[in-house]
């Protein structure tokens, strides 16, 4: 540390992203990203583009969204893009949450209590329920704006409609931010109530399920008075937000529904053979709707089952939040990437014998 830090900064807990090792020999199951390429006309699309980078990027990223507009049937006037959905729920908390707090389950995307701590805002942790998952009826009283991810990030563990729904109508005078990077894996999405309800923000991503998380486009749908407020910020902090390349790369990543459709398939039923295998070798598996699996296996711990699949060749994720240090958390791969990772996982809980 610096002595010129200033000392509101020198306070923050810094969110840790999962490791991007250099070394591709590693079998990368640790950070949701699609084990399968972008579809090709998004290759073409950030080729042709590339001749423009001279140009600075469209402000108002209208290319972009119009086409998640005409994807999710809403007006263009009801999105927003940023540069990741990090970056839009950022600009969410700074535009909203100041006085009023913010509502997360104490399970969660680990972000959600950094934003609160770089803006000053009041963290309030909602249990999730003994089998991990959100009580909707835990939220109905609560003060603070929310936010949920749906399905969660860490368990997978998807809320029904019915139930955001609910939290969002008891209390028409706070946010209620629903986060839905993972929701293409099973879910349904929340993008139609947001015409019905007002103080309803949906954030979604184009890392997981559209393959481009090095593209960095993220993007909320929401009442246009909302998504002006956070162009705001957005105008405040940085207008050429989305790169050209990635405002490229994100259109044809929405206009290519059969590729998106096939890989998502894909995963889903890759997902389900894991589960079922990993049941067998004795796992817990939280049931998920997400591109991955969070498990626990009552012989050996969360950590010793990252490092000893890390030694293996295979890069999981284990998180040291108290209620799930217990466990790891598995991105979907390949077929054949999950048909390795079974097999060390086999191989370690043999060695334990
Ligand atoms: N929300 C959740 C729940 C996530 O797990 C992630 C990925 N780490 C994000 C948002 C951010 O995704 P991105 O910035 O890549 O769009």
């Amino acid at each position: 540390m610096s002595r010129f830090l200033d000392v509101g900064v020198a306070s923050l807990v810094p969110y840790v992203p999962g490791e991007q090792p250099k070394d591709a020999g590693y079998i990368k199951l640790n950070t949701n990203e699609s084990p399968y390429p972008p579809s090709p006309s998004v290759i073409a699309a950030v080729k042709a583009e590339s001749e423009k980078l001279r140009l600075y990027s469209d402000p108002e990223t209208s290319d972009l969204t119009a086409a998640i507009a005409e994807f999710y049937g809403v007006g263009q006037k009801n999105v927003i893009a940023g540069n990741g959905s990090d970056e839009i729920l950022a600009f969410i908390f700074k535009a909203f949450f100041g006085e009023k707090g913010a509502a997360c389950p104490d399970v969660s995307y680990g972000f959600y209590p950094v934003f609160c701590s770089l803006f000053g805002i009041k963290y309030n942790p909602v249990p999730l329920d003994e089998n991990f998952m959100i009580d909707a009826s835990a939220y109905v009283d609560v003060m603070d704006n929310i936010v949920i991810a749906n399905p969660n990030a860490q368990t997978g563990i998807y809320l029904p409609l019915d139930k955001v729904e609910e939290i969002a109508r008891s209390r028409p005078d706070r946010l209620v931010v629903v986060d839905e990077a993972y929701v293409d894996f099973g879910g349904e999405t929340a993008v139609p109530l947001t015409k019905k309800y007002g103080n309803l923000i949906v954030v979604q991503t184009f890392s997981k399920s559209r393959q481009l998380a090095g593209g960095r486009v993220g993007f909320a749908v929401a009442d246009e008075s909302l998504i002006n407020d956070i162009k705001t910020v957005k105008y405040s902090f940085n207008p050429y937000n989305v790169g050209r390349l990635g405002i490229a790369a994100g259109c044809a990543a929405m206009k290519d529904r059969e590729y998106f459709d096939a890989c998502r398939s894909k995963i889903i039923a890759t997902r389900g053979r894991v589960a079922y295998e990993l049941a067998k070798l004795g796992f817990t598996v939280l049931p998920s709707k997400a591109n991955f699996l969070l498990i626990r296996h009552g012989g050996v711990g969360g950590e010793e089952m990252y490092r000893a699949l890390k030694q293996r060749g295979v890069l999981v994720r284990h998180l040291k939040d108290e209620r799930i240090k217990d466990f790891v958390r598995v991105t979907i791969g390949t077929d054949d990437e999950m048909d390795v990772f079974l097999k060390k996982t086999a191989e370690i809980l043999g060695e334990l014998k």
